[in-house]
């Protein structure tokens, strides 16, 4: 059997999932009943927001013009940075890439680092510039910054689009050409790697396997490598694009195995998949259990949802091992749960998953990162939580994780951007130039983009600026926590850990946007800002004015009724906070923009 493996990888919108259909069609992979757009993206999530979050894998016959047949094995990769872990691993699963770059974008920042993954992991990569239809295309140039940027020969591009069809076939062609067949002995103890999993509720966790070295078969007993664990194999199978059963995967091979497994996080992506009874010596290196790095409070408006959140999280979890939450309580919020995440995005779309698919109304507290504390009688701890901070007189030392941030923009928009880079602490490592454009390379504290960097960015660039980063460790800062209070009761939910220098600025910003968004009340409301104690801004959420609580007054029962029924409809997504009634916007006023 021929086999090749190969993934598509390129900055996000660059047209992976249009290319993948446009594969998948010419192969007859696609009957034309379910001939829609992105195949492969089949979370209703990733359809409407047009990103992959799943890595899905197809198993295509290809007949060259010459008649040799081949097994073309394509990995669709999620593109978003919070996913890059899966994204390396998919392509451990892959002898070979297309790289696509938009003819129109040219070299974005993902396109470099999913490039150097790709280079990372020794696979060939064909380099593909796509979109060649749009009017703004410029394909030579994309094809020689692919060059001047990360070093492959403009010539080896091939030019096409996803859309219209064009190069298609030369792309075929160059998958069977450039990428080499999978190595591997099918005798030897076996070898396979976990690259992605979902959890099926009759099958257990079926996961997702590249098998590196040896064969695996219905009935064998296979090993985990990293856990220890073992399980009696169910199945093994393809995907085409359902799961197809088959007999045995061997080594070469991309299929998936059904164990009965209850629980992801015993066979987590990036673990090795051995036989109990003739386990392999070595591992596939570089395993990482997968380990959240932005941490939120969620809490549902209606505390009579408690336990439905706490049912719904059960099952989010049961598909996402990189998903975690504990139950926790506010003050301010009651019952609810911290819960932690792979980055911003992997935040927003299990909230909105819970909200969509569970029915559920929540409130989510500002998003925060995990710090190390050192207290001055010496304890290290580590809390993603401010309300878990203690006071300041009993910590030594706080450390914050840092990123190593790639921001791409056109050289127009450089001061500006380094200007806001430097607000955020940022610290310039290097400014390479690619033509007209410029990549810039800063290390940054991880917090300073959690709060509206994105946005800022995209603003001060009109769109144009693209980024990527990576975690590279703790640093000591001048961190301090900031209190806020309504109405004199601190809002324990509310807390933020900043840097001194911001905190006044901040804090004022905050108790603003609070004062701008709590409903007016019969009296004058105070919002403060507060460290330890001291009060370093105020705002104050004005009264209503007499005339309109006239109307409230009186004899007239139904009217007041009517104006209560009213006003309990815009009481979703609001929280009883003493007497005052906070809307969800108040928890988030410290990502607003402005
Ligand atoms: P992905 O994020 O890399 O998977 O990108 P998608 O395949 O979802 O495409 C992103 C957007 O670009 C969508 O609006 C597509 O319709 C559009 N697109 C994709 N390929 C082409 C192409 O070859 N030509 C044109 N004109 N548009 C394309
Ligand atoms: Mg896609």
């Amino acid at each position: 059997m021929n086999v090749r493996n190969f993934s598509i990888i390129a900055h996000v919108d660059h047209g992976k999932s249009t290319l993948a259909d446009r594969i998948l069609e010419k192969l007859g992979a696609m009957g034309e009943r379910d001939k829609r757009d992105q195949t492969l993206d089949t979370l209703e999530l990733e359809r409407e927001r047009g990103i992959t979050i799943k890595s899905t894998p197809i198993r295509l016959n290809y007949t060259r013009p010459n008649g040799d047949t081949y097994v073309l094995n394509l990995i669709d990769t999620p593109g978003h940075v919070d996913f890059n872990y899966e994204v390396s691993r998919s392509l451990a699963a892959c002898e070979g890439v297309l790289l696509l770059v938009d003819a129109s974008q040219g070299v974005e920042a993902q396109t470099i680092v999913n490039a150097y993954l790709a280079i990372d992991s020794n696979l060939e990569i064909v380099p593909v510039v796509n979109k060649i239809d749009l009017p703004a295309a410029d394909p030579e140039g994309a094809a020689q910054e692919l060059e001047d940027v990360i070093g492959i020969p403009a010539e080896d591009a091939i030019f096409a689009s996803g859309k219209s069809g064009i190069g298609i076939d030369d792309i075929l062609e160059a998958v069977v050409e450039r990428i080499p067949p999978p190595p591997g002995d099918p005798q030897a103890p076996l070898k396979a790697l976990i690259f992605d999993s979902f959890y099926d509720a009759y099958q257990g966790v079926i996961l997702f396997v590249r098998v590196l070295e040896g064969t695996i078969r219905a009935k064998d007993e296979m090993m985990l490598y990293h856990t220890g664990k073992s399980f009696g194999v169910d199945k093994v199978g393809t995907f085409s694009p359902g799961l197809i059963v088959g007999q045995s995967l061997q080594a070469g091979e991309v299929g998936w195995v059904a164990a009965s497994i209850k629980d992801i996080h015993d066979a987590q992506v990036g673990d090795t998949i051995t036989l109990k009874g003739n386990p392999t010596q070595e591992p596939f290196p570089g395993f990482k259990p997968a380990q959240p790095v932005v941490f939120s409070g969620l809490y549902p408006t209606n505390t009579e949802e408690y336990r439905k959140l706490r049912e719904a999280l059960e099952k989010l979890k049961l598909n996402d091992a990189a998903f975690t939450f504990e139950p926790e309580t506010s003050e301010a919020l009651g019952f609810g749960f911290r819960c932690g995440f792979l980055g911003l995005l992997h935040a927003e779309i299990i909230q909105e998953r819970l909200e969509r698919e569970y029915d559920l109304d929540l409130i989510a507290t500002a998003p925060a990162v995990v710090y190390r504390l050192t207290l001055t009688n010496g304890e290290v701890f580590e809390t993603q939580n401010p309300a878990e901070f203690p006071t300041r007189d009993r910590i030594e030392v706080i450390e914050e994780p840092y990123i190593k941030l790639s921001v791409m923009l056109p050289e127009e928009h450089v001061g500006p951007v380094m200007q806001l880079l430097q607000e955020r602490r940022g610290v310039m490592q290097t400014m390479n130039y690619v033509g007209k454009r410029v990549e810039l390379i800063y290390e940054v504290p991880f917090a300073e983009i959690l709060y509206d960097f994105h946005d800022r960015l995209k603003s001060i660039s009109r769109g144009y600026a693209s980024m990527d980063y990576e975690i590279i460790g703790y640093r000591e800062g001048d961190l301090v926590k900031v209190d806020i209070y309504v109405n004199q009761e601190i809002v324990d939910a509310l807390a933020v850990i900043v840097h001194e220098d911001r905190a006044y600025g901040l804090g004022r910003k905050i108790v603003d946007r609070m004062a701008d968004v709590i409903p007016r009340q019969m009296w004058a409301v105070p919002v403060q800002a507060a460290i330890g104690g001291k009060i370093i801004a105020r705002a104050t959420v004005k009264a209503f004015r007499k005339d309109v609580l006239a109307k409230c007054y009186g004899g007239d029962i139904s009217r007041k009724k009517k104006l209560l029924d009213k006003q309990k409809k815009g009481k979703a997504r609001m929280k009883q906070i003493g007497t005052v009634e906070v809307p969800q916007e108040a928890f988030l006023a410290v990502l607003s923009t402005d």
